[in-house]
């Protein structure tokens, strides 16, 4: 099942995971099945036992998708709070409708997935995504790559688990329908009222995420932004309504980056069929 990007996803094939930052022990397999997933250096992972990681807060970034941070526990020091950040594949996601050439869809399942083939650099979904999830790099001259979680598609279509829940060995991450995992996220609460805050960190932020939260302390202490219901306006939209205006120069920046980008890749289109052309002839 695909839909376009402005299609609503059908509710009952939408799949989420819970995180439950209680259950989190760092050992950061997450990271590492991640990066193995994705064919990318896993080396630095090797060692799980080297704390000195969790010195400096970390995102997500090109060499690692998922990243896991840690936080003191002022209630226990010597177990800390250990927390996984990665794309939460918004249910309106702002990278998508911020994106000016649809280099983004979604998924039946609710994953959010960038086309490289049609990204043209501009990093309009960097600036628009109110987690600060998406991240660029040019490691080959004039082909951009936005580096995200991608909800591990090419397994989940498969019927094969994210890799980062494969091989969570705790309970701290389940996938499943996205209703369920919020019922689920309620009874954990509602049993174990000593165990957790009162609140499901997506259930309803920027209209809701496919990725769930529910932790023994306040959000904002694990470094999560404090977000509205409303879903989060695409760039373009929100230049129409004037806020954000001091977006402008660094959109102007990228606007132009996407410019030069679209007129590269047309050029090469154009060369292309040209080619093309010659061979036919010959
Ligand atoms: S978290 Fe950011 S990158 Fe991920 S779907 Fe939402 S807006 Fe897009
Ligand atoms: S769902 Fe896949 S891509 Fe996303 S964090 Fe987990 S392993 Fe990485
Ligand atoms: S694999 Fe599970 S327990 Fe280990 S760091 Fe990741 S989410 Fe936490």
């Amino acid at each position: 099942l695909k839909v376009k990007s402005n299609d609503k996803i059908d509710e009952s094939t939408r799949m989420g995971v819970l995180v439950d930052v209680s259950g989190c022990v760092g050992c950061r397999n997450c990271e590492y099945a991640c990066k193995v997933a994705h064919n990318l250096p896993a080396k630095d992972n090797e060692d799980f036992h080297k704390r000195e990681v969790f010195d400096e807060f970390r995102r997500p970034s090109p060499a690692s998708l998922t990243v896991v941070n840690e936080f003191d526990n002022p209630m226990n020091p010597l177990v800390p709070h250990n927390a996984k950040y990665q794309c939460m594949h918004c249910l309106e996601p702002a990278c998508a409708s911020a994106c000016i050439v649809g280099a983004f869809e979604k998924k039946g399942n609710g994953a959010i997935v960038w086309n490289s083939d049609k990204c043209i650099g501009c990093r309009y979904c960097m600036v628009a995504c109110p987690f600060q999830i998406p991240t660029f790099e040019f490691e080959v001259a004039l082909k951009p790559n936005i580096a995200k979680c991608d909800f591990c598609y090419s397994r989940t279509e498969k019927g094969l688990l994210p890799a980062c829940v494969a091989n969570c060995p705790t309970e701290a991450i389940t996938y499943g329908p996205r209703d369920e995992i919020l019922l689920l996220a309620k009874k954990r609460i509602e049993r174990y009222p000593e165990k957790y805050i009162n609140y499901i960190f997506g259930e309803n932020e920027v209209g809701g995420t496919s990725w769930i939260y529910i932790a023994p302390i306040e959000f904002e202490k694990l470094k999560f932004p404090v977000l509205g219901d409303k879903p989060a306006p695409g760039v373009t939209e929100a230049i129409q309504h004037g806020i954000f205006s001091y977006f402008i120069p660094p959109l102007a920046l990228f606007g132009w980056l996407g410019g030069v980008m679209w007129m590269q890749k047309r050029k090469q289109q154009v060369e292309i069929q040209e080619n093309e052309k010659e061979a036919n002839h010959e």
